[in-house]
């Protein structure tokens, strides 16, 4: 890729958003606003990349725009697919210029603390991150360089799952390893980073006496973790060296005693691949309750194995709750996000009624009829529900970078 010189953003220009998974790619676009903001415009996936991609896009109104399947034997593999997706936007940008692409990358390592323009040396560097994060890193990855590769000129900017955990405190980041294996990077990152961004901005416009506050943020989706924020900064997370640490999730154990894992290697034989399964495929909701991985489900389910897996997935949220209330020397407020924590009143109540300790008291009124406040008016401490948005704060860290290149 060569160096590019990107463009500063003026009102209404667009700007394409990118989450590349194994065998999908969601996409955005948004338009720039006088005001500095962003606006989402579209929204759209292809699914099935490798196999009969499907390409199909809406409007903000949920209006399909737009839709395409792949015949067999149709060039479809990345780079076709990604020129196929920017001609489509392009001729539905309304003679709008279409600044750069801002990709999810899921890790940035030690280094990136901040979202960064691609560059060959960019990417070299973010190849010899794939072996901490082999199950997302290398289909970020292969979607930026067949990008490059349908359109050169296009700037494209990498933002990071694991940026905004870089300023924790040292003891956050580090497990206790021979220092050797500390520096050699084998040391806790935290992910779900662009959605606590975006929560960090958010929380002060909603509330703005809580700008400085101490405040656990509990992002709930198939993946799951909790961030400690104070004052609008990262200061301890529930996920690690992987995403599988912390709470449990969908289908991921979560944290686990590491002699388990060792059990299993010498009493079972089981290898690395098997334990990647096992923890996180086979486990987490879907282990615990032999029903669903999908919260909606458990919820709904007469089983009791469906009913326990839902009550440790609460006792383990509000146990690290408390852990990342002393990790920040109190706590002020909670907020609940993404899908679990943005629409399942039932765990929100349970939840609540773990951290009555804590002050915490929740409305059932406010919380069945997921409101933005959802404590009650006595409630020491005040309990939000917020909807994240990484894409949005993709598209405002993509356009702050390239006020920054082009400045
Ligand atoms: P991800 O982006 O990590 O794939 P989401 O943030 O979309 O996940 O969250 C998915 C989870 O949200 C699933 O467990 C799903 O059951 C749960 N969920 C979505 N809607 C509801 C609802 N109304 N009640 C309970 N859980 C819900």
């Amino acid at each position: 890729m060569d160096m590019l010189s990107p463009t500063r953003a003026a009102s209404g220009d667009a700007l394409l958003v990118i989450n590349a998974g194994s065998s999908s790619l969601k996409f955005s676009v948004f338009r720039t606003r006088d005001d500095g903001g962003v606006t989402a415009v579209i929204n759209g996936q292809i699914s099935g990349i490798g196999t009969e991609p499907k390409f199909e896009a809406k409007d903000t109104h949920k209006t399909p725009i737009g839709a395409k399947a792949w015949e067999p034997g149709e060039k479809a593999d990345r780079t076709a697919l990604l020129s196929f997706l920017l001609d489509w936007i392009e001729g539905h940008l309304d003679g709008a210029r279409l600044l750069a692409a801002g990709h999810r990358v899921v890790h940035g390592g030690a280094g990136f603390s901040h979202p960064v323009l691609i560059t060959d040396a960019v990417l070299d560097e973010l190849e010899a991150l794939v072996p901490l994060a082999p199950l997302h890193q290398p289909h970020n990855l292969a979607a930026i360089r067949a990008l490059a590769e349908a359109h050169p000129e296009l700037p494209q900017i990498a933002c990071f799952d694991t940026a905004f955990h870089r300023g924790q405190p040292w003891q956050a980041q580090t497990f206790a390893l021979p220092r050797e294996m500390t520096e050699s990077g084998i040391r806790r990152y935290g992910f779900h980073g662009l959605s606590y961004e975006y929560i960090a901005r958010r929380l002060p416009q909603i509330a703005p006496d809580l700008a400085d506050a101490r405040v656990v943020v509990c992002h709930l989706g198939s993946g799951a973790s909790m961030c400690a924020i104070h004052a609008g900064k990262s200061v301890d997370s529930t996920m690690g060296f992987t995403a599988v640490d912390g709470l449990p999730m969908g289908t991921r154990t979560g944290c686990i005693d590491p002699g388990v894992l060792i059990y299993l290697m010498r009493s079972r034989g089981m290898d690395a691949d098997a334990l990647e399964k096992l923890l996180y495929n086979k486990s987490g909701l879907l282990g615990v309750s032999g029903v669903s991985n999908d919260m909606r489900v458990l919820l709904e389910s007469a089983d009791p194995h469906a009913a326990e897996a839902v009550e440790l997935f609460c006792f383990r949220v509000a146990k690290e709750a408390g852990a990342l209330a002393s990790s920040m020397g109190g706590i002020d407020a909670i907020v609940f996000t993404a899908g679990i924590g943005e629409r399942s009143a039932p765990v929100r109540a349970r939840v609540g009624e773990k951290l009555a300790w804590l002050g915490v008291s929740i409305d059932a009124g406010r919380n069945d009829a997921n409101d933005a406040r959802i404590s009650a008016d006595d409630s020491r401490l005040p309990v939000w529900v917020i909807p994240t948005d990484e894409e949005q704060m993709i598209a405002l860290h993509t356009r702050a970078v390239l006020a920054l290149a082009g400045a």
